[in-house]
């Protein structure tokens, strides 16, 4: 099922929940409410029969062998009765709960897959606390909308209230009257309260997804929050957050009350109409006793729907709002989503070429201006330049993370907006800066990219990227555990992890984006070395500072401010470009004073 931004608004999330149960638990709704109606009915039988046993006492004085047998037939039925519906209502419940259930996790799944596919702008633009305070609220919301409605008797009241409408109606129209005027009023007041208790709430759901961007972001950056000593100011702004919100909820709660006070007020007037009214029929020789007991457990039956009514209206209401914000992310456009033409990737048989490439992030800033570049098969190209200059970009548009606003990038003629990312991705391995470890095992990182695999192929990876000694001398080696992004090793060792696991994909196009700026000297010759014997047919991507990674690399071009300033080997550039001279000496100089 697609949503849409048209999907929005209150109803359209409630059809989109109930279309979502009715499609894939077709056979259980039905008996759900099948077994609904059947409590309904017993409902109304219950009084019936009492309502009999009250008309026939005087009956009950002397009784005859028949009228014993009856009576004892009656309370045997009441009870049968009793038992019968607690059976079907808690089938009802059963069947509600698991519906709300299957519903919620069909949507926090989908959700968190379309969250992995939308692309990198949109990530950007949103922190993953509140993406996650959004997921986890937005889904238990689906339950709660799916378990108030049809569980928690509702679905019983609602029919019932139907049943003993049609009954009243057919048997004492006068009472029915009666019974049915609070219907109205109840469901206007629900409706102008409930309003108002949900714009509240639509306020305090913003404040929960701060809070929950809040407590991400400290518990995330922990030892930034220690070293600077900010463990208590973290902790008091959480603290103050959430007072804000439990004050905004007490003021909810003074709206509830007025809501409880208006539903009392109509009951009580109802009922004492009801009753003045039966005992003028009474009188009349209308009504028997029995019949104004019936009516007054009809009544029961009446106010028991509208007063569940009112408050789940009011909770739906409240939590449609977090529901929304789940589905919001669903109906953001995955904008570099494959074409339905779109073709799976070979392996690069002779280029890649960035032609005439504009790209920005922003629209104050271009971050890249008219490039025109290749990348021949098997060439070692390096990009150089100051901090901020463009370099990363360009592995961004490799990755196709984001697409250019103006030119192409092509991969053997093929424009990257026509080729299927999954295909795209497998030919690239991509050694980002700031590697993105996972706290699982060693060997689960370096396996990251890839299901089937022996394990000598990930020893193999390792060796070749400098790590397989320091993971032999871990006391659990490949199977020890790294923490939070890879917390428990040395920046220089995960790097070297971060490189075992994209040699291990057999990519044949390898971008290193500043990959071995943590490395010492020694590990760094040694992976430099193995990278090129084994991928002597594969094209290599450096984006580097420290320029002596890449004196031998095939070209070197040389970024300034978005643009290309120079492209040639390292003796030209020394020679030809000033901006590289420059980078150059400064790194020799720091080399030196190493
Ligand atoms: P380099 O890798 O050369 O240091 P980048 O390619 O990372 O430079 O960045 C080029 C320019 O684009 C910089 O001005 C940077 O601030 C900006 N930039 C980079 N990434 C983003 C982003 N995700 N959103 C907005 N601006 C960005």
């Amino acid at each position: 099922m697609q949503i849409k931004k048209r999907d929005l608004t209150f109803l359209g999330i409630l059809r989109v929940i109930f279309k979502t149960a009715w499609i894939k638990f077709k056979w259980k709704v039905i008996v759900m409410f099948v077994c609904a109606l059947f409590v309904a009915i017993l409902e109304t039988v219950a009084p019936k029969i009492v309502q009999l046993i009250i008309d026939n006492l005087e009956k009950l004085a002397n009784p005859t062998n028949l009228e014993i047998r009856l009576y004892i037939i009656l309370l045997t039925s009441l009870f049968g009765v009793g038992i019968a519906m607690t059976l079907f209502r808690f089938w009802v419940n059963r069947l509600s709960f698991f519906i709300a259930t299957q519903v919620e996790d069909y949507w926090r799944y989908r959700v968190l897959n379309h969250f992995f596919n939308l692309p990198t702008i949109w990530h950007d633009k949103h922190d993953s606390g509140e993406f996650a305070g959004k997921i986890d609220r937005g889904a238990s919301s689906i339950w709660t909308i799916i378990h108030e409605l049809f569980g928690n008797n509702f679905l019983v009241y609602l029919i019932t209230l139907i049943i003993v409408l049609i009954i009243a109606f057919i048997s004492f129209p006068g009472a029915a009257l009666i019974l049915i005027i609070p219907i109205p009023i109840y469901v206007i007041v629900t409706f102008i309260v409930s309003q108002k208790i949900a714009k509240r709430q639509n306020f305090v759901n913003k404040i929960h997804h701060f809070a929950s961007r809040l407590l991400y972001d400290a518990a995330g950056n922990v030892r930034s929050v220690k070293a600077f000593g900010t463990e208590s100011r973290e902790s008091k702004n959480y603290k103050k957050v959430w007072a804000k919100i439990h004050h905004l909820e007490y003021k909810e709660e003074e709206l509830w009350l007025v809501q409880s006070l208006m539903q009392t007020g109509i009951e009580t007037l109802m009922r004492i109409i009801l009753l003045t009214f039966s005992i003028w029929k009474f009188y009349k020789n209308e009504y028997t006793i029995g019949l104004i007991v019936l009516l007054i457990s009809y009544q029961q039956l009446t106010f028991a729907p509208l007063r569940e009514l009112n408050s789940i209206f009011t909770r739906i209401r409240r939590v449609v709002g977090r529901s929304k914000h789940l589905f919001e992310i669903l109906s953001e456009d995955d904008s570099l989503k494959d074409s339905r033409n779109a073709i799976d990737l070979k392996e690069l048989r002779n280029k890649i070429v960035f032609d005439k490439v504009n790209f920005s992030y922003s629209k104050n800033y271009q971050a890249l201006k008219d490039i025109t570049v290749d990348f021949k098969k098997g060439e070692v190209v390096a990009i150089v330049g100051r901090s901020g200059a463009g370099k990363s970009t360009f592995s961004n548009l490799l990755l196709r993370f984001y697409d250019p606003d103006k030119g192409k990038v092509l991969w053997d003629g093929i424009d990257l907006r026509n080729a299927r990312r999954a295909s795209l991705r497998k030919r690239i391995a991509y050694i980002p800066q700031d590697i993105n470890l996972f706290n699982r095992s060693i060997k689960d990182n370096i396996t990251y990219g890839r299901l089937k695999f022996k394990e000598k192929e990930v020893i193999f990876a390792a060796k070749l990227a400098a790590a397989h000694e320091f993971i032999s001398k871990m006391p659990k080696g490949y199977k020890s555990v790294i923490g939070e992004r890879g917390i428990r090793l040395s920046g220089g060792q995960r790097q070297r992890i971060g490189i075992a696991r994209a040699i291990f994909t057999g990519a044949s196009v390898i971008i290193m984006d500043e990959s071995t700026s943590h490395l010492d000297s020694e590990s760094e010759q040694a992976i430099q070395e193995a990278i090129k014997s084994i991928h002597g047919d594969k094209t290599l991507v450096i984006i580097a500072h420290r320029l002596s990674t890449i004196l031998n690399a095939d070209k070197i071009i040389v970024m300034d401010q978005g643009k290309i300033i120079a492209e040639g080997r390292h003796k030209n550039l020394l020679k030809s470009c000033s901006i590289y001279k420059r980078l150059y000496d400064l790194q020799v100089r720091k080399e030196k004073n190493r």
